[in-house]
């Protein structure tokens, strides 16, 4: 069936990918964004991968007046709310911002979405919820304990969001949590482009590969995993865009909490991941060992199963994908948008 879905913050990295997709299954689209760090370009490239035109509305989620002017503006199905902060070290160095962005920001989304009556939202949560539980597999029954501002900023968008239904339970929601997003739709034309120098281990790799860095630094070799690196749950971002459209299928037709991890339940460790994109770029990726990040974990995972069973949703791509596709967006577009 045919829905129209409002998108939060939908010029950037996952929501694009997942604008694509939904546009791909006849959805009509609306992004919501302010460009904060996205590029209006973004929007043409969807034009072109999908030959069909997605609505624009530029805003900010915590500008009550233009949140409610997009609600009048069309009687949307769902929202599908990817708009927020996520640099860990920022949200450290500037928790106001953070939480005014994401809890706020969220609070007036969720306000005017229900005086509009539109009662089905997918929420963009974060491993992070889970903080350092002290095994390396995260099932969703864990405690949630995060351990940085990012981390518990997406706790209480979570904890809005399950008290809203309990009290409203004509709301409908999902948490998706996140583990390592990685990769570029296959035609190049979409993809990671992080403002200056990258914080996550991909689009690091992707820049030294391209000859904008010099070296990539891998942070601690000391770890207690097999070679020595830290090993974390990377996830194609395609594989991750069908998961919204899954959740989205599961609030159609339920009306219980969704909460699920979003990884492949396989993690890669940090100089696995150097070596397969140089396999797929065909060059060596220049490194050095340095000290271990603070804050860093050895290793975590997802465990996928409960998705798997509520969603029928599983992640079907590999690294050999992941990189390959990264290397063509990266190489593609050395500069970015
Ligand atoms: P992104 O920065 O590429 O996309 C976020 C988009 O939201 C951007 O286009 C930005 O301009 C927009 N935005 C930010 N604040 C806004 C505001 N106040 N009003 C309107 N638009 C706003 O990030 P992404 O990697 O695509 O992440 C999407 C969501 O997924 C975020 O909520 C992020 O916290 C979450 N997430 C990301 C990762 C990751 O590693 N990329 C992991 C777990 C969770
Ligand atoms: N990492 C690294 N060098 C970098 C960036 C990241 O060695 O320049 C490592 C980091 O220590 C972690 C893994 O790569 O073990 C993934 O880090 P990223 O920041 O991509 O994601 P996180 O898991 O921290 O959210």
């Amino acid at each position: 069936m045919t829905n129209s879905i409002l998108v939060t913050g939908g010029a950037g990295y996952i929501g694009s990918h997942t604008v694509v997709q939904l546009l791909e299954q006849d959805h009509h689209v609306t992004i919501l964004d302010n460009f904060s760090n996205s590029s209006p370009q973004v929007l043409e490239r969807i034009q072109r991968i999908t030959g069909k035109q997605v609505a624009l509305i530029k805003a900010d989620i915590r500008d009550r007046e233009s949140v409610r002017d997009a609600f009048k503006s069309r009687q949307f199905d769902a929202v599908i709310h990817f708009a927020g902060l996520k640099a860990v070290g920022e949200g450290e160095a500037f928790p106001l911002k953070y939480y005014d962005n994401n809890v706020t920001g969220s609070q007036v989304l969720l306000e005017e979405m229900l005086q509009a009556g539109v009662n089905r939202i997918v929420f963009s949560s974060s491993a992070t919820v889970y903080g350092a539980p002290g095994q390396t597999q995260y099932h969703e029954n864990l405690e949630l304990a995060p351990i940085n501002v990012y981390g518990r900023t997406k706790r209480i968008v979570e904890d809005m969001l399950r008290d809203t239904n309990k009290a409203q339970p004509q709301l409908r929601i999902a948490l998706l949590r996140y583990f390592n997003p990685v990769g570029a739709h296959p035609s190049g034309l979409i993809g990671e482009d992080p403002n200056g120098i990258p914080n996550n281990l991909m689009p690091f790799i992707a820049q030294v590969a391209v000859g904008k860095r010099e070296k990539l630094s891998i942070f601690g070799n000391d770890y207690p995993t097999p070679d020595g690196t830290g090993m974390r749950d990377f996830i194609h971002v395609q594989d991750l865009a069908s998961g919204h459209l899954a959740a989205l299928n599961y609030l159609a037709e339920n009306d219980s909490p969704l909460i699920v991890n979003l990884g492949t339940g396989r993690p890669y460790s940090v100089l696995e991941m150097v070596n397969a994109f140089g396999k797929a770029c065909g060059k060596d990726i220049s490194y050095q060992f340095s000290p271990r990040r603070a804050g860093d974990l050895a290793e975590y995972y997802a465990d996928p199963a409960l998705a798997t069973s509520l969603l029928g949703w599983t992640a079907k791509h590999g690294i050999e994908e992941m990189c390959m596709d990264t290397w063509r967006w990266q190489s593609d577009n050395p500069d970015g948008y």
